[in-house]
């Protein structure tokens, strides 16, 4: 008896100690989570100036976010996913995990326990660190076969991107050491294989989807025939089936590769592929009138400049102050129901608590 009472003052405790970090109960239904992965206001910048069809202009909650990581000013993509991810900071390099190396819940894990559909998009990896740290827990984002392998058991409804060199041993094409063969192993974990992206149209399987479209990463934007919007749009096609509701996270990943290295015709091409996925995503959630959509980045890379326009073609000229990541504040546009919790200046990781309360108000952060 005496126990029983002890757990019950536990549990009222613990009540009164949640927190709602979201200011309101207009709870969204779906929500669907963009990242441009290094998108400093200076890449937004060249998509709202330069392009005809920009989907930015059409947010009107805007606010920015602080991106640093627990140890470091200026955050890599592990710990600044996880911020997303969890609501925590945590180290440089570690996923999903405290800088004690402790588990973290993440919105996927969360959703999963209140029967919400989840997907998961990227063009890098599925393996790599920012859907890495959505999908999985581990002290570090080198360990990528090791994340294949959990990816096995994330039970995500929809996984589409790259990844065939961490699920297929070296013998069958990939580049794993032992003699796995993870991709079969999906087949056997309920999946539906689907390696080509046309076979996303149309059909809508009764299985979870597991969509790998290259070895590293996806091609590069240019290089393919399908778009972010295009895999963004199968994903909620399948993805709104369940009257429980959703949570996508959709990530352009490459718009920081082509910044790490300074390549301008690379990163606009990639621009303007993000931009295909937010469209895609504003376009269901203006039907749907159910559905919050928020676009934000990990962080800045390369500090971009732009220092000028040419006056034939018309295109941008940029000036490059470094190919690093930076702590300069990145951008967070929202659209739908409670995205006026998103406006401000906000340091990542009460965004990501922002998020996990609208799908479990009585969360309970430590
Ligand atoms: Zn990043």
């Amino acid at each position: 008896m005496i126990k029983k009472i002890f757990q019950y003052t536990t549990a009222a405790v613990l009540i009164s100690a949640a927190v709602f970090y979201s200011k309101n109960n207009n709870r969204p239904k779906n929500i669907i989570l963009l990242i441009g992965d290094g998108m400093g206001l200076s890449q937004v910048s060249v998509s709202a100036i330069s392009m005809k069809n920009d989907q930015f202009k059409k947010f009107k909650s805007i606010g920015l976010v602080n991106t640093c990581a627990a140890d470091k000013l200026i955050t890599d993509s592990a710990a600044g996913a996880t911020a997303y991810a969890t609501g925590y900071r945590t180290n440089n390099g570690m996923l999903s995990v405290d800088p004690a190396g402790k588990i973290l819940d993440t919105v996927i894990d969360i959703a999963q326990s209140k029967k919400i559909s989840t997907g998961i998009i990227a063009t890098s990896s599925l393996t790599n660190a920012t859907p890495a740290a959505f999908i999985s827990h581990n002290g570090t984002r080198k360990d990528e076969f090791g994340i294949a392998h959990q990816i096995l058991k994330c039970g995500v409804d929809v996984l589409l991107g790259g990844g065939t060199d961490f699920f297929l041993s070296k013998n069958l094409g990939g580049k794993r050491e032992d003699d796995f063969n993870l991709i079969d192993s999906m087949k056997y974990a309920g999946y539906e294989i689907v390696t080509s992206p046309e076979k996303l149209k149309g059909k809508i399987s009764n299985k979870k989807i597991f969509g790998i479209f290259g070895g590293y990463a996806l091609p590069h934007a240019k290089e393919r025939n399908y778009s972010l919007g295009d895999l963004t749009s199968a994903a909620i096609a399948k993805l709104k089936m369940n009257k429980a509701g959703f949570f996508l996270m959709v990530e352009g990943s490459q718009l920081d590769w082509a910044s790490d290295i300074n390549d301008k015709k690379y990163l606009f091409e990639e621009i303007y592929d993000f931009n295909s996925a937010v469209e895609a995503a504003l376009k269901f959630a203006e039907e749907d009138k159910n559905t919050l959509v928020i676009v934000l980045a990990d962080h800045d890379t390369s500090s971009l400049g732009i220092s000028g326009k040419n006056n034939e073609t018309g295109e941008l000229d940029v000036v490059w102050a470094t190919k690093n990541h930076t702590a300069n504040l990145v951008g967070i546009f929202s659209y739908g129901p409670a995205s006026e919790n998103f406006t401000g200046i906000e340091d990542n990781y009460i965004v990501g608590r922002k998020i996990i309360n609208l799908i479990s108000p009585n969360f309970g952060w430590r």
